[in-house]
C-alpha cells in the first residue's frame, strides 16, 4: 500500500480569528515527525484562509499540504465571484472536486465536474474528487476518490469499515490506477478501522477536523 493521505475539509466555518487559533493548534503536527513515504496531511480552507494558511505553513515548517474546497469550472476571464485554477494554484496543490454539499447545494452538475477536473489538471491540481457510491461516474485524469455516502456525512453515523473497504473495490476495479479515500463521521477514534482495510487509502474529515488537535489525533491514529 502507499502512503495514506488523510484531508480535512474545513467546509464554510471559520473566520480570520478561528482560523488563526486552528493553526496555531495545528502547529504541534511537527511534534508527530510524519514520513512524508507513510503520511500525508491535507488541509482544505475556505478560499480567503488559503494565503494565511499557505504562508503559515512555510514559516513554521509545517508538514502538511494545501488544498481548496471548490474551483470553478471556467479558466480566467469575465466571471465574477469565481475563483480558477489558476489563482488556486498559487498557494494549492489539491482540490474538492463534486463534494455531495455543492451537489445538492449548488446544483452541481456532473458536466460541470468534468469541467472542474479539466481545470484543475490544466493549471497542474490534483483533483480529490468525491463519489457517494459506486455508481457515481469518475471523470478522466482523476487519480485520488473520496467515497463518501451521504448518510454518514456529519451525522455521526459512519459506514462500516467492511461496506467502506467493500465500495473502495469496486472502484478500484473499474480504474485500477485510483487511489480510495472514505469519508463520513470520521474522527479519532474510529479512523484506523478504515485506514487498516485493504483498499482504503485515507480519510477525508469534515467536522473532526474543526479541532485542529482532533485532527491531529487522527493523523497520528491512522
Ligand atoms: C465531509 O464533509 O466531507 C465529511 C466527511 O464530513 P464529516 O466528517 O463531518 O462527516
Amino acid at each position: 500500500m502507499g502512503k495514506l493521505l488523510i484531508v480535512a475539509n474545513l467546509k464554510s466555518y471559520k473566520n480570520e480569528n478561528e482560523a488563526k487559533n486552528w493553526l496555531e493548534n495545528f502547529k504541534k503536527i511537527s511534534e508527530l515527525n510524519l514520513d512524508p513515504a507513510q503520511k500525508e496531511a491535507i488541509v482544505c480552507p475556505s478560499f480567503t484562509q488559503l494565503f494565511s494558511f499557505f504562508s503559515y505553513f512555510s514559516s513554521n515548517n509545517i508538514n502538511a499540504s494545501l488544498g481548496a474546497q471548490n474551483v470553478s469550472p471556467f479558466d480566467e476571464g469575465a466571471y465574477t465571484g469565481e475563483v480558477n485554477a489558476k489563482q488556486v494554484k498559487d498557494f494549492a496543490a489539491y482540490v474538492l472536486i463534486g463534494h455531495s454539499e455543492r451537489r445538492n447545494n449548488f446544483k452541481e452538475t456532473e458536466e460541470m465536474l468534468v469541467q472542474k477536473v479539466d481545470m484543475a489538471l490544466r493549471y497542474g491540481l490534483t483533483p480529490i474528487f468525491l463519489v457517494q457510491g459506486k455508481e457515481t461516474p469518475i471523470p478522466e485524469g482523476v487519480k485520488i476518490v473520496a467515497y463518501e455516502p451521504v448518510f454518514a456525512i456529519g451525522t455521526g453515523n459512519p459506514d462500516t469499515p467492511e461496506s467502506a473497504d467493500t465500495v473502495a473495490g469496486v472502484i478500484k476495479t473499474a480504474r485500477v490506477d485510483l487511489s480510495v479515500l472514505y469519508g463520513g463521521s470520521v474522527k479519532s477514534t474510529n479512523v484506523k478501522s478504515f485506514t487498516e482495510k485493504s483498499n482504503i487509502d485515507g480519510v477525508l474529515v469534515g467536522g473532526a477536523s474543526l479541532d485542529a488537535e482532533e485532527f491531529i489525533k487522527i493523523i497520528q491514529n491512522a
